[in-house]
């Protein structure tokens, strides 16, 4: 394959009709949508259990993101993260000025 040709292949719009392998150095828009969110369920799942939120505090931080005008597509507009990604983890906290998350916030939250 010549340079120009493949200069010409950067370019081009993904081939999508055959099913696409995980392949860790891809970009998310690289990879179906489908693919992408069972990776994330799956990270999630398997995190250290140190790191997260029982499964009760969990539930009612996405509630509340549910309830949030922030929320668009599984995605926080102020933080820019996948809530359910966010919400896991003990560390974090809502990123509002007046968080969202206030009485399912731990101490020592990172913003
Ligand atoms: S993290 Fe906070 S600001 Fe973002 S969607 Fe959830 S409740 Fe809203």
């Amino acid at each position: 394959m010549s340079i120009e040709e493949r200069k010409d292949q950067i370019g081009a719009a993904p081939d999508t009709s055959e099913p696409r392998r995980f392949c860790r150095k891809c970009l998310t828009r690289e990879m179906e949508q489908t693919e992408y969110f069972r990776t994330l369920h799956e990270y999630i799942a398997h995190l250290d259990a140190d790191l997260k939120v029982d499964s009760e505090v969990y539930e009612e931080r996405l509630a509340l993101c549910k309830e949030c005008e922030k929320l668009y597509q599984g995605m926080c507009r102020i933080c820019g993260c996948y809530v359910e990604l966010r919400a896991v983890m003990k560390k974090n906290g809502c990123p509002l000025v007046k968080p969202m998350w206030t009485r399912v916030q731990e101490e020592n939250v990172a913003y």
